[in-house]
């Protein structure tokens, strides 16, 4: 498609959206009587309009039955839970069995990390991308130590190019292979949060699977952002966060993918507690545990139901529009963002560089923008323009297109904001 940058053009991408009716969906936070244009979905998404509804209704059933709401709310508490295991398969390409919702995302990436992390004398190194995200870096080392190992012995960090701003994926292919027999463990963002690089996560997983290691991804900036098949690429686990694109507020519970191949295996060691027990005998108060076959054989507690509300809310939106609508309209967003990004910094004597790669594959809902000139001030001068951006050490900005929430239109006068940013000294 060729874009053009003006006001016209992106109102009439916004006639032909067939998503744009759900921007009314979400609550802005509002700049001088006007919704912002809000870039941060990759970091907080937006309320959606319905969520409360959720809240409240466990607010009345616990209000009104207190603890017979377990088994007899609307939707019971005790099994909550498995009411997320259809649509978010859906999101993620897997078997609802392979699906369950609990903790938050780095809790559950140190559960995965005690099932799926059993190194020996000879096997024990982890890959992982160099600068992932602090989290996933302490939760390596903690399990590390927890071995009595050597973090600097065991954690290989794949290595950006000399100049180059993403990684090669045939340097992480490359890595596995030089690894080898020793590797353990391969662990990387699915989308990286810094750059919004999208890795190939089927290719990435059958090399790490033909070095007989297993493969786990943070799927943190991946769900409900990109395509996944998680069953068919045969992915061991992966956790991911639900507050970023899929909107179920500050702080939420984390998803959790489990491949069937490793359900019967009751012997995998595992942290447990009684909510991955048994589900038939879950209350006759067993010794001994007896895991369920399937993700939710690794819950522990029984379910913050609360938190929970805010997340079913969201995901229904996910299952009316489906993830192809959601990937369709992504991918033009996006590349309109990239052209007025484009179109805006040669008005502008080329005062930034766009870090994400610039291959449509490469990259999904997210640009990462360099910044040559000022950095701060900018991004400060954009957020008291209504234009809600995220700032990043030492000068970069990240911009979420979101395409539940973000119009065409949002990108035209974001463009007209930022060259009256620059242009302003
Ligand atoms: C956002 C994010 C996290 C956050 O972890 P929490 O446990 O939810 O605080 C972890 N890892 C990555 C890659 C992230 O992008």
């Amino acid at each position: 498609m060729i874009f053009e940058n003006t006001l016209a053009f992106a109102q009439n991408l916004d006639l032909q959206d067939p998503l744009a009716k759900y921007k009314n969906e979400f609550i802005f936070p509002q700049h001088q009587g006007k919704d912002v244009i809000y870039f941060t979905g990759n970091s907080l998404g937006l309320q959606p309009k319905r969520t409360k509804q959720f809240i409240d209704d466990v607010m009345n059933d616990w209000a009104n039955m207190a603890v017979e709401g377990h088994f007899y709310a609307e939707k019971p508490w005790w099994d909550y839970h498995e009411r997320f295991a259809a649509p978010l398969s859906k999101i993620v390409g897997a078997k609802p069995s392979e699906v369950t919702v609990m903790n938050t995302l780095t809790v559950n990436l140190h559960l995965m990390m005690v099932s799926f992390y059993r190194p020996t004398k000879s096997r024990y190194k982890i890959i992982c991308e160099e600068k992932a995200f602090p989290s996933d870096q302490y939760m390596f080392q903690s399990h590390v130590h927890a071995h009595g190992l050597d973090p600097k012995e065991v954690i290989v960090e794949v290595k950006k190019r000399e100049g180059e701003h993403t990684l090669r994926l045939e340097d992480i292919l490359q890595t596995i292979t030089n690894v080898g027999d020793e590797l353990a463990l391969v662990l990387i963002g699915g989308v990286n949060y810094y750059t919004g690089q999208v890795f190939d996560i089927e290719k990435i997983t059958k090399a790490g699977h033909a070095a007989g290691a297993k493969v786990g991804w943070d799927l943190a900036h991946a769900a409900g952002n990109i395509e996944m098949n998680l069953h068919d690429w045969q992915v061991d686990f992966a956790c991911w966060c639900s507050y970023k694109y899929m909107n179920s507020g500050p702080g939420n519970a984390s998803g959790c993918f489990i491949h069937e191949k490793h359900h019967a295996d009751k012997d995998l060691p595992r942290f447990a507690g009684w909510w991955g027990h048994n589900k038939e005998r879950r209350f006759k108060m067993e010794p001994n545990f007896d895991p369920v076959q399937g993700a939710d054989g690794w819950q522990i507690s029984n379910l913050p139901i609360l938190s929970l509300a805010p997340y079913l809310a969201a995901i229904t939106i996910f299952d009316e529009v489906g993830m192809e609508k959601i990937i369709e309209k992504r991918n033009i967003i996006t590349a309109y963002l990239d052209f007025i990004l484009r179109t805006i910094n040669t008005e502008v004597n080329g005062s930034f560089e766009i870090i994400t790669p610039s291959n449509p594959s490469e990259r999904a809902s997210q640009i990462s923008v360099f910044l040559h000139g000022e950095g701060r001030p900018l991004f400060d001068y954009l957020m008291t323009n209504g234009v809600i951006t995220d700032w990043r050490e030492p000068n970069v900005i990240r911009l979420a297109p979101v395409p539940l929430y973000c119009s065409f239109e949002d990108m035209y006068h974001f463009g007209q904001i930022l060259k009256k940013g620059i242009q302003r000294n």
